[in-house]
C-alpha cells in the first residue's frame, strides 16, 4: 500500500527535486500505536528552507500570470490525486500519528475538498469599480497574489490543514513552501509527491521537513516570504506574532480551543450524546475544535450521562491501523501525560469517574492508549475545565439556567468552536447571539465543510480558513486611479 513514497528513502521536495537534508541529517517518527519506527526523514534547515524559498520567488513569476482557469485545472488534478491515492495517504497518517485509518479516509476526502473549492472559487477573485468624483477620472480596485507563502502546519490534521492552506494560496495565484509538524512529516512529503505527479511547476510547491526554529528563522527573516500561514498552539501562535513584527509579515493564526458543549433541557438527549461522542473522541479527542466542557441542565444529567457512558463503553480502542478501531493513541508521551494529569486534577478536587480514566494495558501497552473516558461532578476549578485537553477524555458539568451557562461557556481565552442542543428555536438564536466563538454547531457536532469559513476569535486566531473569505488572507488590494 506504501508505494506513493519510499519509507526506506524519505527526501524533501524543493524546487521539483526529491533531496535530502545538506547536513544529511534525519530523525525518527516514532508510531505512537506501537512505538516503534515508522521512517526516517531528513532533517533540514536553514539553508534548504531558502533554496524553497528562492525557488518559490522564480516560480511565483509565471504562477501568479496564470488564468484562474488555468490554476484551477492543477488544483483539481491534485483533488484528483488525493482521491487516487485516498487509502495510502490515511495509512501514512494512521501510521505517523495514530488517527485511526478509517477516520483518516475522511480526512483524506476532507483535505481533498479544499482543492475542489479553492479551484471554483478562484475564478471569483473580483476587483471593483468605484464612481469618481471626477468626470475625468475613473476609479478601480484590483486583487493580486500576495506573493510567497509559508505554512506552518500541526499534526492533529497532516493533510487537511496544509491543503485548506495551499489550496488557497495556489488559487489566489501565490507559491508557497510547506513545513510539517515533526510528528507528522510523511504525509507532507506524500503531498510532495502528489504536486509532482499533478505536473505543478517546479518551485510552486516546497514540502521542507526538519526542526521549527531555524526551518521559522529563515521564513520570518527572509523578505521574500510575504505572508506565513500558522495552525498549531496559542502559545507558538503568539511567538509567531512577535517574531512577525520585524518586517510586519501577514500573519494568519489558526489556533487552540476549548470548545463548551451545552445540553439544554429541551434537547434531544440521544441526538446530543451522539454527537458529543463525534466531537470529543474523533481523533483521540486530539482535535482545536473538540468538545472540551460538556455543560448539562440538572435535570437532565442523570438520563444524559447514562446515554454517553453506555455510547463511550461500546467506542473500539486499538492499533490506529486496524479498519475497525474508532479511538487511538495519542500522539506523544507528553499528550498522554497532559491527559492524565488533569483526569488526576479533577478527581483529586472531587469529580468521578463515569467510565474509563487510565492507561489501556494489555497487548496496547506499548502504545500511548488512554481509555475512552468520561467525567461527572466537573466544577470550573479544575485544569480539564481551562485548559485544552487533547485527549479522550469527556468532563460533565451541571447548570441551572441559560444566563449561567452562557457565562461559563464565554469565560475562556479562547474563542474557536461551540455547541449546543436545543429543540427550542428562540432559544437557538438566543444563544447562537449571545457566544463568543467563530464556529457553532446548534444540534451538530461536525459543522465544517470547506466552503464555510473556518476560524476563531479571542486566543483562538486571527483570520479565516475555507469559504471565500478564505482566500482574502492571499490577496492585497491595489487602488487604481485612472485619468481619461
Ligand atoms: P504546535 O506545537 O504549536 O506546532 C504547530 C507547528 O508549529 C508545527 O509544525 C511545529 O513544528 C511548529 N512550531 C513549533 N514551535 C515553533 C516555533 N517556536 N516557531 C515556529 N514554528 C514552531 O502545535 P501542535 O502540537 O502541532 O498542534 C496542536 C495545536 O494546534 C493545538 O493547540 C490545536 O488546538 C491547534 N490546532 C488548531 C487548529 C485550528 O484550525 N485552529 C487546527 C488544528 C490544530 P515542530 O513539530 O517541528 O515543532
Amino acid at each position: 500500500m506504501r508505494e506513493i513514497v519510499d519509507f526506506d528513502n524519505l527526501k524533501m521536495y524543493i524546487n521539483g527535486e526529491w533531496v535530502t537534508a545538506q547536513s544529511e541529517k534525519t530523525y525518527s517518527v516514532i508510531n505512537p500505536s506501537t512505538g516503534k519506527v515508522v521512517a526516517n526523514v531528513p532533517n533540514g534547515g536553514r539553508n534548504e528552507t531558502k533554496q524553497a524559498i528562492d525557488a518559490a520567488d522564480q516560480a511565483f513569476k509565471s504562477w501568479s500570470k496564470l488564468t484562474a482557469v488555468e490554476r484551477a485545472k492543477y488544483l483539481m488534478r491534485l483533488y484528483a490525486l488525493m482521491h487516487q491515492y485516498k487509502d495510502q495517504l490515511a495509512e501514512i497518517m494512521s501510521l505517523e500519528m495514530g488517527k485511526p485509518f478509517t477516520e483518516a479516509k475522511g480526512e483524506v476526502d476532507f483535505a481533498a475538498s479544499y482543492f475542489e473549492w479553492f479551484a471554483e472559487e478562484g475564478r471569483r477573485i473580483y476587483g471593483e469599480t468605484i464612481p469618481s468624483n471626477s468626470p475625468n477620472k475613473r476609479l478601480m480596485v484590483i486583487r493580486q497574489p500576495v506573493g510567497v507563502v509559508a505554512a506552518i502546519t500541526p499534526w492533529n490534521f497532516p493533510l487537511a490543514m496544509m491543503t485548506r492552506k495551499v489550496g488557497a494560496a495556489l488559487a489566489a495565484g501565490c507559491t508557497a513552501i510547506v513545513k510539517p509538524a515533526s510528528q507528522s512529516p510523511i504525509s507532507a512529503i506524500a503531498f510532495g509527491r502528489l504536486v509532482e505527479l499533478a505536473g505543478i511547476p517546479n518551485g510552486v510547491i516546497s514540502v521542507i521537513t526538519g526542526s521549527s526554529g531555524p526551518i521559522s528563522d529563515e521564513i520570518f527573516e527572509n523578505p521574500i516570504v510575504k505572508k506565513v500561514t500558522f495552525t498549531g498552539s496559542t502559545e507558538v501562535g503568539k511567538l509567531l506574532v512577535t517574531k512577525s513584527a520585524h518586517q510586519l509579515k501577514k500573519l494568519s493564526l489558526e489556533l487552540g480551543g476549548h470548545a463548551p458543549f451545552i445540553v439544554f433541557e429541551d434537547a434531544d438527549l440521544e441526538a446530543a450524546a451522539t454527537g458529543a461522542i463525534a466531537s470529543k473522541y474523533r481523533n483521540t479527542g486530539q482535535t482545536c475544535v473538540c468538545a472540551n466542557r460538556i455543560y448539562v441542565h440538572q435535570s437532565v444529567i442523570e438520563e444524559f450521562s447514562e446515554i454517553l457512558v453506555k455510547k463511550v463503553k461500546e467506542l473500539k480502542v486499538g492499533n490506529s491501523i486496524d479498519p475497525t478501531v474508532q479511538v487511538g493513541p495519542l500522539v506523544n508521551r507528553e499528550g498522554l501525560l497532559k491527559v492524565e494529569e488533569q483526569v488526576k486534577d479533577a478527581l483529586d478536587k472531587g469529580a468521578r469517574i463515569l467510565c474509563g480514566g487510565k492507561r489501556v494495558g494489555g497487548e496496547l501497552t506499548e502504545g500511548l492508549f488512554y481509555e475512552p473516558t468520561v467525567l461527572g461532578d466537573v466544577t470550573p476549578t479544575m485544569l480539564i475545565t481551562y485548559q485544552e485537553t487533547f485527549g479522550p477524555v469527556a468532563p460533565i458539568i451541571p447548570f441551572e439556567s441559560e444566563e449561567e451557562v452562557i457565562q461559563q461557556a464565554n469565560g475562556t481565552e479562547y474563542g474557536l468552536a461551540s455547541y449546543f442542543y436545543t429543540q427550542n428555536i428562540s432559544r437557538a438564536v438566543r444563544v447562537a447571539e449571545a457566544l463568543e466563538f467563530g464556529i457553532m454547531g446548534i444540534n451538530d457536532s461536525i459543522p465544517t465543510v470547506a466552503q464555510a469559513p473556518f476560524g476563531g476569535i479571542k486566543e483562538s486566531g486571527q483570520g479565516r480558513e475555507g469559504g471565500h473569505q478564505g482566500l482574502d488572507d492571499y490577496l492585497e488590494y491595489k487602488f487604481i486611479s485612472l485619468g481619461i
